[in-house]
Formats: C-alpha cells, sequence, structure tokens
C-alpha cells in the first residue's frame, strides 16, 4: 500500500515537474500566414517552354511567418513561401523595409521558398522572359512580385505583433520519394533518375508548442525539388510541398504549418508526373510529419544567435568570343541563353565577373543549428558540411535569400549535366570548383560564431 502510494507521488511530482518547465516557456513566437494565390493571369515559373498564362488554380499558394524569441530577447524570423524563389533583387528591398518597420537586421530574417514549378513568375525587370510573353504579360509579372513584396512584409508585421510563450522541440523522419535524379547514360549524365545516387531523405521537424503544450505550428522540411508537376500541368500548384502543409494544417486544426527546402538540387520526386502523385508525394510528407511530432522530440533550450555572410564564391573564367557564339547558335535552353547572356554583356565592353556574391546564413537555436544556404545547392554539400560541423543537431536548409541558380559541387561540375549550366539570376557564369571550399569554410566560420558545439 505505501509502495503505491509512493509511486502515486512519484508520478504526482513528475507531473508538476512537467507543468513547471511548461510554465516557463523558454521561448517567444509569432505566427502569420497570408494567401498569395494569384488573380490576374500570369505566367508561371520552372519550365521554359510553356508559352502562356496558367489556366486555373489547383491548390492555393501562402506565405507564412514564424518569429522566435529568446529569452534574452534576441529574434529573427522565418518566411516559407509556396514560390520558385526569391532572387536577391526580390528579397533584398523585403529585407530593407523589414530593418525600417521592423528593426530588423539582415541576419535575423530568412526567406525560403519551396521552389514549385507550379506558381507565379517573379520579376521586377520589364524585358520578356519567356517567347509568347507580350510586354502586359511583363506588367503583370511585375505588379505580382510587387505585391507578393507587400504580402511578406505584411506577414512579417502581423507575426512579429503577437509573440507568445512557446516551447520548442525537434526530431527527424524520412521522405521516401526522394530521388537524385542525375542519370548516366552513354552520353553523360542526363535528368533522369538514379537510384544509386547519394540523396537525403531526412524530414527535419520543429513543433512549436503553446504554454499549456498545445501544438501551434510545425516548421519541416524535405530536399527534393517540388517537381512532381511538369511543363504541361499548367495550373496553380503547391505541389507535393503545398499538399503536406495543407495535410498537417487539417489533421492539426488551428496549427501552422511550414515547408523549408533542403539541398534538393540533383533530387526530384519519385515517381513524378500528374496532380495525383503531387497529392500523394504531399499526404505520405504531410503522415510522416504527424508521426514524428508524436514521438520523443530533442527540447530546444538555450540562446537564439544568428549570423549571415555575404560570401563571394568564384567563377569560372569565360570561353573565348568565338566558342560563346558557338554555343549560343548551336546549344539549346539555358545553355544557349547563358552563351547569348555572355555576349552581350562582352558587347556593352563590360568585363566578365570573377565571383557571385551571395547570402549565406546560419542560425543556433540552443544546441541545434540551421544551415540557410542561398542557391539550388546539390545534395553533396549535405555530407561536405556533416564532416566540416558534425553529423549531430543539424538542419541544411536551401533555397534560401537568393535563388540565382544551381550550386553545384566539384564532382558534380567535373562529372557535367544539367546543375552545372550556371547562373540564371543577378549574374552571368558558372562556379568554378573552388566554390565549394570557399562555401564549406564560411559555414564554419559562421557556425563558429553562433556558438555551434561540435
Ligand atoms: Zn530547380
Amino acid at each position: 500500500m505505501i509502495h503505491r502510494l509512493s509511486r502515486l507521488l512519484l508520478a504526482l511530482v513528475g507531473i508538476c515537474a512537467a507543468g513547471s518547465t511548461v510554465g516557463a516557456a523558454e521561448w517567444k513566437v509569432g505566427l502569420a500566414q497570408v494567401k498569395i494565390t494569384p488573380e490576374q493571369p500570369l505566367f508561371m515559373e520552372g519550365y521554359a517552354s510553356r508559352d502562356r498564362p496558367y489556366e486555373k488554380i489547383e491548390s492555393d499558394l501562402f506565405v507564412k511567418a514564424l518569429v522566435l524569441e529568446d529569452r534574452e530577447g534576441h529574434r529573427a524570423v522565418l518566411v516559407t513561401s509556396d514560390l520558385i524563389g526569391l532572387t536577391a533583387a526580390v528579397a533584398e528591398p523585403i529585407c530593407d523595409r523589414l530593418r525600417t518597420k521592423l528593426g530588423l537586421q539582415r541576419e535575423q530574417v530568412l526567406l525560403n521558398s519551396s521552389h514549385i514549378h507550379t506558381g507565379p513568375m517573379l520579376s521586377l525587370q520589364p524585358q520578356p522572359l519567356r517567347t509568347g510573353m507580350s510586354a502586359a504579360d511583363m506588367e503583370r509579372t511585375i505588379a505580382y512580385t510587387r505585391w507578393l513584396q507587400d504580402r511578406i512584409v505584411e506577414v512579417v508585421e502581423k507575426a512579429s505583433a503577437k509573440l507568445e510563450p512557446a516551447d520548442l522541440r525537434w526530431g527527424h523522419g524520412v521522405a521516401h520519394f526522394v530521388m537524385n535524379r542525375r542519370e548516366w547514360t552513354p552520353t553523360g549524365v542526363k535528368l533522369g533518375a538514379n537510384p544509386r545516387g547519394l540523396a537525403d531523405r531526412t524530414v527535419p521537424v520543429l513543433r512549436v508548442d503553446d504554454a499549456a503544450g498545445r501544438m501551434r505550428a510545425v516548421l519541416f522540411g524535405a530536399a527534393v525539388h517540388n517537381t512532381t508537376l511538369r511543363p504541361q500541368h499548367n495550373r496553380i500548384c503547391g505541389d507535393y510541398a503545398g499538399y503536406a502543409q495543407a495535410h498537417v494544417e487539417q489533421e492539426h486544426k488551428g496549427v501552422q504549418a511550414m515547408f523549408m527546402i533542403g539541398c534538393a538540387g540533383d533530387a526530384d520526386p519519385y515517381p513524378h508526373g500528374s496532380y495525383d502523385l503531387a497529392r500523394e508525394h504531399g499526404t505520405a510528407l504531410g503522415k510522416e510529419v504527424d508521426r514524428v511530432v508524436e514521438t520523443k522530440l530533442q527540447p530546444v533550450r538555450g540562446s537564439l544567435k544568428v549570423a549571415l555572410a555575404q560570401v563571394d564564391l568564384p567563377l569560372q573564367e569565360w570561353p573565348s568570343r568565338e566558342e560563346l557564339q558557338k554555343r549560343a547558335a548551336t546549344k539549346r535552353g539555358l545553355e544557349a541563353l547563358n552563351a547569348q547572356r555572355m555576349l552581350d554583356l562582352l558587347d556593352r565592353g563590360e568585363k566578365p565577373p570573377r565571383t557571385y556574391r551571395c547570402p549565406q546564413a546560419v542560425w543556433q537555436l540552443g544546441d541545434l543549428t540551421l544551415v540557410a544556404l542561398s542557391g539550388e545547392v546539390v545534395v553533396d554539400f549535405v555530407p561536405l558540411l556533416e564532416n566540416a560541423l558534425g553529423p549531430n543537431r543539424l538542419w541544411i536548409a536551401a533555397y534560401s535569400n537568393d535563388v540565382y541558380g544551381y550550386l553545384p559541387s566539384a564532382r558534380v561540375l567535373r562529372e557535367g549535366g544539367y546543375e552545372t549550366r550556371g547562373i540564371y539570376a543577378g549574374s552571368v557564369g558558372t562556379f568554378d570548383p573552388k566554390a565549394q571550399d570557399v562555401l564549406i569554410e564560411t559555414i564554419r566560420k559562421l557556425a563558429r560564431d553562433v556558438g555551434r558545439q561540435n
């Protein structure tokens, strides 16, 4: 009897201890989301072969903000979006406005896009970006892009205005539809499926609870292109990431689900090619998130420290003018376009750039390190970063703050293939194999600056 009573007392002590931990929440969190589904006829971004505006809305698109503040008042804002990606030209004016309006420094803001290929084209330049685009089409694209910038500022303002006590916990699951897409063929590496190739199938999950222990938000990721839908799919749709977020929000009423993409540069969903498959992959990912949030997660306790560096990544020397003329005349797609852009630049008397300056960020949340790389980063950077930083308590995201083109590893550059075609926004050129070491050293230093313990 006494034995039983003491067990009961112990259980009660356990409950009280859990209660007091919840009462003294480690964090403050602010959440908000805004719908960004276009209403005007707009061209979509992702596949160059599309020659007309989208035909209808398959699913809505959103931008979502998560504002984090630690006990000492250090604050940072993560914005996720169902979009192809924000170039520096689109992202930096947003960050300037957030600095003026909310006092947020550049390193306190992280802008990530899910890289859907069924969302609106973004541009602030009047030059038509596709055959079939009229001046009026470009005007609508520019107007949408400006409207989107306003929405992102708005969603951060909203989230910042309602910070509430919160606890964070994190863990990870697996996404089985992630496939390396660098397929070897007798004529070199082509876009396809390579089941032997490296792919990061991690589904990192951050669960946000309120002071009463109720889930309020979940941030999750996957390292795979949002390309279940292909050029023939001409409807606005959030692809698997949109369906996964919708699934989680439907299963957990009142919860904000946010998706942050990883090193997806050379990964495609497998199989792909229909709206049904996009929904299927999204539901599978959403169910995995449902499962992970109910498992034993690691508490995130301690300080928030953020760092961002503008890094000059080296570019390869340009080919000769004769070679560029040959490429512009005989190659197709981005390769021909890049050769023509290089020729145009030479004709204007400009010098080929030797580097591309791009933002790289590291956040330390307690003992969890979030690395937010810019560009379409290939999966090789996952083991490279694990080696540099240690593999534990590490969340690697890409497509953050500036999406300018693929960031291939030295290996991918050596092997060739789609990911070696060069920068498509903000500059012209192809990364040098040395860019890999520059990037890894930068992240190593940033991780040291924010206090990561290996
Ligand atoms: Zn891509």
